[in-house]
C-alpha cells in the first residue's frame, strides 16, 4: 500500500469525523477552523468557532461585523492579527468575489492571512482539489518519515518537507487525507512520546527505524528571549475603568487596552499631563505576558478618581468600561485579567 493508502485507512477507522468544522463543510467554515487551530488547540477553539459561527454565520455577516464585535469573539485566543486578517479578507472576498469564497488557489492565496498551507487545507477539505498541506502536524510526520534534518523555518528545509507533501498526497480523496494528516499528526505522531505502534506509517519511517523520532523536526537555534517592561495606567472611577483602543497594527492592535507610560515616566507625571488632578494610586500584582518572541512584564497601577473630568485621555477616545458588566469589545488576556483583578477588590 502507498503512504496516502495506508494513512486513509487509518482515517476511515480512527480519525476525527464530529469536529463543528467537520460538519455542513463550506470553505467559509473551514477557513475560520483553520485560522482559530493555527497556535490553538482542537479542544480550546470549538467554542470559539461555535460561538463565532452563530454570531458570523456567513461571509457577509463578518464582512459587515463591527470591528469590535468581532474582536471580542477573539479575545483569549492569542494572535489577534488572526482575527483582524479574517475580517478584512472577508471585506475582500465581498468586493472581488461577490461575497462567495474563491475556489482558485491563486485567488485563495493572495487573502490576508492565508498561506500555503492554509489555502491548501480549505480547497482540499470544501473544494476537494488536491494541494498538499504543511501545517505543524504535518511537518513533524513527514519530517519523522523522511528523516528530513534541520529546523523547517530554514527554506530549503521547508522546500524540501514541500516536495515530500506534493510527492505522497495522491488524486484519492483529497478532503480525507488532508484531514487525516492533521489527525495523524495531532494525535498519534504527537510531539513528545509518538505512539508509534498505533502508527500506520510505522512501516518505511526512517525516524522509527533510527529510534530517532524526538530529533525531528529539526529546532529552532536557541535564543535568549527578551524581557520588556510596561506600566500600564488604570483610571478608576465607581466601578468603571478607562481604556483606549489600540492601532490597528502591532501587538494587541485594535483590542481595547489600559494606557502605557513612557519608559521614563511616572505614573504621577503621567496622571498630571493627562489632567488627572486629586487622585490616589495603588500598583496591582506585577505579572508576565509571554509572547511568541518576547516576555513582557506587566505592572498595573490603579488611579482612584475623585470625579470625572473630561482628561486628555478621553480627547483620544478612550472609554469607561463598568467592569461588572461583560465587555463588547475586543482585550487581550491581560486586560482581561487586570480587569478581573479590578473586579475583586
Ligand atoms: S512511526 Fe512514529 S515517528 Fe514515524 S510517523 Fe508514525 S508516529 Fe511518527
Amino acid at each position: 500500500m502507498t503512504f496516502a493508502q495506508r494513512v486513509l485507512q487509518w482515517f476511515d477507522r480512527h480519525g476525527r469525523k464530529d469536529l463543528p468544522w467537520q460538519q455542513d463543510i463550506t470553505p467559509y467554515r473551514v477557513w475560520v477552523s483553520e485560522i482559530m487551530l493555527q497556535q490553538t488547540q482542537v479542544t480550546t477553539v470549538i467554542p470559539y468557532f461555535l460561538r463565532f459561527m452563530q454570531s458570523f454565520p456567513t461571509v457577509q455577516a463578518l464582512a459587515n461585523a463591527d470591528n469590535d464585535a468581532v474582536l471580542q469573539h477573539w479575545t483569549g485566543l492569542g494572535y489577534y492579527a488572526r482575527a483582524r486578517n479574517l475580517h478584512k479578507a472577508a471585506q475582500l472576498i465581498c468586493e472581488q468575489h461577490q461575497g462567495r469564497f474563491p475556489t482558485q488557489f491563486e485567488d485563495v492565496v493572495a487573502l490576508p492571512g492565508i498561506g500555503r498551507s492554509t489555502a491548501g487545507a480549505i480547497l482540499a477539505i470544501a473544494e476537494r482539489q488536491r494541494y498538499p498541506i504543511l501545517d505543524g502536524n504535518v511537518k513533524r510526520v513527514l519530517a519523522r518519515y523522511f528523516a528530513v534534518e534541520g529546523w523547517p523555518g530554514v527554506s530549503a528545509v521547508s522546500d524540501t518537507l514541500w516536495r515530500y507533501a506534493d510527492d505522497v498526497m495522491e488524486n484519492e480523496r483529497p478532503h480525507h487525507y488532508t484531514q487525516a494528516m492533521m489527525d495523524l499528526g495531532a494525535t498519534v505522531c504527537t510531539r513528545s512520546k509518538p505512539r508509534c505502534e498505533s502508527c500506520p506509517l510505522v512501516e518505511g519511517c526512517l525516524a522509527y527505524a533510527q529510534g530517532q523520532q524526538s530529533a525531528y523536526p529539526g529546532k529552532k537555534p536557541k535564543k535568549e528571549t527578551p524581557v520588556r517592561s510596561v506600566t500600564l495606567a488604570i483610571p478608576f472611577y465607581r466601578g468603571s475603568v478607562l481604556m483606549l483602543k489600540r492601532p490597528p497594527t502591532g501587538i494587541w492592535g485594535g483590542l481595547w487596552s489600559f494606557a502605557e507610560l513612557q519608559s521614563d515616566e511616572t505614573i504621577r507625571a503621567w496622571a498630571a499631563s493627562n489632567g488627572f488632578t486629586d487622585i490616589k494610586t495603588q500598583p496591582l500584582e506585577p505579572f508576565r505576558h509571554t509572547f511568541s518572541h518576547f516576555h513582557l512584564d506587566i505592572q498595573p497601577v490603579l488611579l482612584f478618581l475623585s470625579e470625572i473630568v473630561q482628561h486628555k485621555i478621553q480627547e483620544d477616545g478612550a472609554r469607561w468600561f463598568d467592569v461588572s458588566k461583560p465587555l463588547s469589545v475586543g482585550v487581550s488576556a491581560p486586560t482581561e485579567k487586570i480587569i478581573s483583578t479590578v473586579k475583586s477588590l
